[in-house]
């Protein structure tokens, strides 16, 4: 492959991929563009670890129940090429919603049980629906070895490994640490929508999960959480839940399991953000000892991305 190419159907990028007799390994990182650093490590880890990176940029009207959200969502397609023209061995795909879903939609729906009654699922109905739909179709499109997802959204990812699995589809999910910047706020599309106050109230999402993590093994689960609303609460944002619930299932919350997670949602007015933090001990040493070793990883992403947003 020799530099960057954009696609906006399927075809044409799967006939470009043909050619690329070279190309053992492709990888698959959906977005829903509006790019910051938690897309472009994911975009650096696929890099890492194939041949070729599909990139796809797509505003998926099934997994928006609300109509208004999807209209307000961010979309800044230019400045989203810009900043991946420089990866020679990236592919962008910007497909249509008939691209997408075609006549012949390839697509059996998967019933995601409990992953689509709690907390996202409770809250937006039908958007796992429409993630489950989308991510089927763009890996079987796209026809990648393995996709890249962020653990910020881990309820998604759950559901993603759920509908590979029923799906029958051979491709290997791969989860990412959540980025976040210095003051802890995980990065988001949505972050582009605050103002520079919301986005230092909004700071009370990391302070509250924080403050979980350090305290649900000698308050208890109960305790914790009612302690933790009354923090969260002391801020200006309007919470939806907070919940500690199994990180694969999303069942309850089990004590001395290594697969606890507390997921919160808020509104910082009018806008939805969502974080969560991995209670098990096991993650948080790995997560340190990872943090040593790749902050030149970070500080690469930081430095591309200084010059496109004004919020890094
Ligand atoms: P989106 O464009 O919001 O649909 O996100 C595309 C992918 O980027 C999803 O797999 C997200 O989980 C992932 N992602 C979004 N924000 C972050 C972040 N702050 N850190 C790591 N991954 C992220």
């Amino acid at each position: 492959m020799t530099g960057f190419r954009t696609f906006h159907d399927f075809i044409g990028l799967q006939s470009f991929l043909k050619e690329q007799v070279h190309t053992t390994t492709l990888g698959l990182v959906p977005t829903m563009g509006a790019l910051h650093i938690g897309h472009i490590s994911l975009i650096d880890r696929a890099l890492e670890e194939n041949d070729i990176v599909v990139v796809t940029i797509f505003v998926n009207p099934k997994q928006f129940n609300n109509p208004n959200d999807l209209k307000n969502y961010p979309r800044v397609p230019e400045k989203d090429l810009a900043l991946l023209k420089v990866y020679d061995r990236v592919v962008v795909c910007m497909p249509s919603v008939d691209a997408v879903y075609p006549i012949d939609d390839p697509y059996k729906k998967v019933e995601l049980g409990l992953l689509d009654k709690v907390l996202e699922g409770e809250f937006r109905p039908g958007h796992f629906d429409g993630v489950a739909h989308v991510v089927h179709n763009l890996m079987y499109f796209s026809g990648s070895s393995k996709a890249y997802f962020g653990l910020k959204d881990i309820q998604q990812l759950s559901v993603i490994n759920y509908m590979v699995k029923s799906s029958g589809l051979s491709v290997e999910v791969v989860a990412c640490e959540t980025v976040r910047d210095e003051h802890g706020l995980a990065l988001s599309s949505r972050n582009l929508l605050l103002n520079k106050t919301q986005h230092h109230e909004a700071l009370i999402i990391h302070t509250t999960l924080n403050f979980v993590k350090s305290n649900i093994k000698s308050l208890g689960l109960k305790e914790t959480l009612q302690q933790a609303k009354v923090l969260f609460n002391k801020g200006t944002l309007s919470l939806e839940y907070l919940e500690v619930v199994d990180r694969e299932t999303f069942g309850p919350y089990k004590i001395g399991s290594t697969n606890n997670v507390c997921c919160i949602s808020a509104f910082c007015e009018n806008v939805r953000l969502i974080d969560n933090i991995l209670l098990s001990i096991v993650v948080y040493l790995l997560y340190f000892s990872l943090k040593l070793t790749t902050p030149w990883i970070e500080k690469s992403c930081f430095q591309r991305l200084k010059s496109f947003s004004p919020l890094v």
